[in-house]
């Protein structure tokens, strides 16, 4: 790229070697629509945040009419309709344990909070010695300081690995289609986590998971009944269990949330990325009462000091309620997409550079052979690949991966099979 071109700079990308990006005009559906005159099948959802598709007409009207009412206002000590409403609807669809809804305005953020609720929960109460972390091996959780601590170190976190604050970790007993080991590996993650809960009794504040979907790491799939182990395990050790959905949120999986998809209940969950269907910066922290309670008393000292200036702004609220609203009038939108999923992945099995078929609701992936991790070589030219072709799809490494927004046609999924089939049968390796 021409160094004096743009003054934006980028995220996730080496400037220096990055191909020149793609200039967008407008946004509609599942497409975009590039100011050179072409468009681009947008298979990722514009990086997992835009459930309806671009420029949804409904939710664009609720953020106008919510602008000319109430545009922001300071969030303690004050409070607003939006709020008050998506408060109550997103508790609804979440199980009956979670009760309080603490705003912020991203995903990493909520999962600062998260962190800072479960870990202070303890301290509130009185016990001191909880200030351990567990997190899975692979774990993407976000980009702030505590996100980063409990993700898995990687490419993304390796110059601050000083200022990381330790997580003791689990293997994921990631799984797919027709595989003969998953038994074993479920076993041996749960048998890693009891062996570190009972090497540090009483240490251990929280674990934070991603429930049944691991996102950045390679669309890393588990079965419900592992996550349903898991939580038996952390409940009878005293261990807060933290889910962040900020991916898995929404419909994402096939049902609203991936805590209802498996049947558990989290002491803490982390919503984002869907929230607003990819409109305006949102989060929310839900916690269970038994959290709550920790931190409601007398003393001010027990307060939870973390506040952001956009804290549940009117606007994203506004914009979420709007989401919310067209996701319950049409669930069969993120409902339906499996079974299309389904038929269409099991056509690529005639390719032998495709292993490690996986679904989970509205999200389908494959490993392409080759090296695997972020970095790995086949990546950047499946990518361009893709988008020479017109399809936004971004490999993570070697996983190519399809996690559409709701509103796409059963045609155009097609489209996007037809193209990651072209792209195993041309010698890309
Ligand atoms: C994207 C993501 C985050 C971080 O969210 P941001 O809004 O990008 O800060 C955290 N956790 C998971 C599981 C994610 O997929």
């Amino acid at each position: 790229m021409d160094k004096a071109n743009s003054p934006v700079w980028m995220p996730y990308t080496q400037m220096k070697t990055a191909p020149e990006p793609f200039k967008v005009n407008s946004g509609k559906g599942s497409w975009l629509y590039l100011e050179n005159g072409e468009k681009i099948l947008d298979c990722i959802s514009s990086w997992w945040v835009n459930i309806h598709g671009h420029a949804c007409p409904e939710i664009a009207e609720a953020i106008y009419r919510q602008a000319r009412e109430l545009e922001q206002v300071i969030s303690a000590g004050f409070t607003h309709e939006p709020a008050e409403k998506l408060a109550r609807l997103l508790l609804t669809k979440l199980p009956d344990n979670l009760k309080r809804v603490f705003y912020s305005d991203n995903g990493s953020t909520a999962v600062e909070v998260a962190l800072k609720m479960a870990f202070q929960y303890w301290k509130n109460k009185g016990i001191q010695t909880r200030t351990s972390f567990l997190a899975f091996e692979g774990a993407y959780h976000g980009d702030t300081f505590g996100a980063m601590s409990s993700g898995s170190r990687s490419v993304f976190n390796d110059p601050f690995n000083e200022l990381l604050f330790d997580v003791d970790r689990v293997p994921f007993p990631a799984t797919w289609m027709d595989d003969s080991e998953v038994l074993k590996k479920e076993s041996d993650a749960l048998l890693s986590l009891e062996k570190l809960l009972e090497k540090k009794i009483g240490k251990y504040s929280a674990m934070i998971v991603e429930p049944l979907v691991q996102g950045a790491s390679g669309m890393n799939m588990c079965r419900p009944e592992f996550m349903k182990k898991l939580q038996d395990i952390l409940k009878k050790h005293d261990v807060l269990m933290i889910y962040d959905e900020v991916m898995t949120g929404f419909g994402r999986l096939g049902e609203w949330f991936a805590c209802k998809k498996s049947g558990t209940e989290p002491d803490i969950i982390c919503l984002s990325k869907g929230i607003t269907g990819g409109f305006l910066p949102l989060a929310v922290t839900v916690a269970s009462e038994e959290v709550y309670d920790s931190f409601y008393d007398d003393d001010a000292a027990k307060a939870l000091y973390h506040g952001h200036s956009y804290t549940a702004n009117p606007l994203g609220c506004a914009a979420a309620v709007a989401s919310f609203g067209l996701l319950s009038e049409n669930e069969n939108s993120f409902r339906r997409i499996e079974n299309i999923h389904k038929e269409r992945m099991a056509r690529l099995g005639i390719y032998e550079n495709l292993t490690k078929f996986r679904i989970c609701g509205t999200i389908a992936a494959v490993d392409f052979s080759g090296d695997s991790g972020y970095l790995s070589s086949i990546g950047p030219k499946l990518k361009s690949f893709f988008t020479e072709k017109g399809f936004l799809l971004r490999p993570l490494g070697n996983v190519v991966y399809i996690l559409p927004p709701y509103c796409i046609s059963e045609e155009e999924i097609c489209m996007i099979y037809e193209i990651i089939a072209k792209a195993a049968e041309t010698a890309l390796i």
